[in-house]
């Protein structure tokens, strides 16, 4: 079943369109939506989500019509948000067991099993007498998608899941994600393209409202293969090489900047043909939308 979504257009009060006419089917399985911040994927999220209105478009869940059919969608939904806001001084057991309940597990026998069950899952069963409050960024998280599996899903929105969160804590969420099951429509909102190339099948890349790219990681890869020139400079040089070349990466390998630019033909001496990065594909993107506001 996919999501499609058609059109969907949201400008704030404030005057700002955060999102632009965004066309996107979403299939079954893990999808990536990545973009920096400030992009619109927050506002495409709480709108899919039914927190939200559009001001136009449409999004369909196989037959179910998401943006005027809100109490059947949140049947079918699971939403991990940006943030929780307050946490609760419960332990996450009593809290599942509440939002369990909620969520029309009535029976106590069944709720039991449910709660139990997800704990294992999620690794919280040794902290389920503890309070939420006092657990780590990925504790948290772990338990952000427990309370989302309630009630067996068909769309689960997570949103910014992995920042804030340590290299092994983002591992164990990644390695949950997964194993939520290939019939769900799962969304991954984020800025950080390591989550999109470790999870997702497919993606889309959008900026300042704009959808810029849809498709599998690997075809964005294949549109910009021979076309990434890598060097490695000094940290004086950097600020020549930033105003001659448009860089589509900079970052710091052993302390020196090792510098990518795009392009037919080497863009000067010393540089070298490298692999596209998925990161040189989100950064071509967004780059390229910068100095083009104007994006077909
Ligand atoms: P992202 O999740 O990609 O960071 P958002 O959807 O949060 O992006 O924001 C998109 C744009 O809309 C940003 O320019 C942001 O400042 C603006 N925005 C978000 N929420 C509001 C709001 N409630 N009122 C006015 N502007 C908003």
């Amino acid at each position: 079943m996919d999501l499609i979504i058609s059109g969907l257009s949201k400008t704030y009060g404030n005057g700002v369109k955060a999102l632009d006419n965004v066309s996107l089917t979403i299939p079954t399985g893990m999808f990536g939506l990545l973009g920096p911040n400030g992009a619109g994927k927050s506002t495409l999220m709480r709108i899919l989500a039914t927190l939200q209105e559009a001001d136009a478009g449409s999004a369909m869940l196989g037959d179910l019509d998401v943006l005027n059919n809100k109490e059947a969608v949140r049947k079918v939904l699971g939403y991990l948000p940006q943030e929780f806001g307050v946490y609760p001084r419960v332990s996450a057991y009593q809290m599942l067991d509440h939002i369990a309940l909620l969520k029309g597990v009535t029976k106590g026998g069944e709720r039991k099993e449910l709660v139990e069950a997800l704990l294992q899952k999620v690794n919280l069963w040794e902290h389920r007498k503890r309070r939420i409050a006092g657990f780590s960024g990925g504790m948290k998280q772990r338990f952000g998608i427990a309370q989302s599996l309630i009630g067996e899903p068909k769309l689960i929105i997570v949103d910014e899941p992995t920042a804030g969160l340590d290299p092994g804590e983002r591992n164990r969420f990644y390695n949950l994600l997964t194993e939520i099951g290939e019939n769900v429509v799962v969304i991954l909102s984020t800025h950080i393209v390591q989550d999109v190339q470790e999870l997702c099948s497919k993606m889309a890349i959008i900026n300042k409202g704009k959808l810029l790219f849809a498709g599998s990681p690997n075809d964005a890869l294949r549109e910009i293969d021979g076309r990434v020139w890598e060097k490695t400079i000094t940290k004086s040089e950097l600020e020549q090489y930033t105003k001659a070349h448009q860089l589509i990466s900079n970052k710091l390998v052993a302390g020196k900047p090792v510098i990518h630019v795009l392009g037919d033909h080497a863009p000067a001496e010393g540089f070298l043909k490298t692999a596209p990065t998925l990161e040189d594909v989100f950064f071509t993107h967004i780059s390229s939308d910068m100095t083009t506001p104007v994006h077909a």
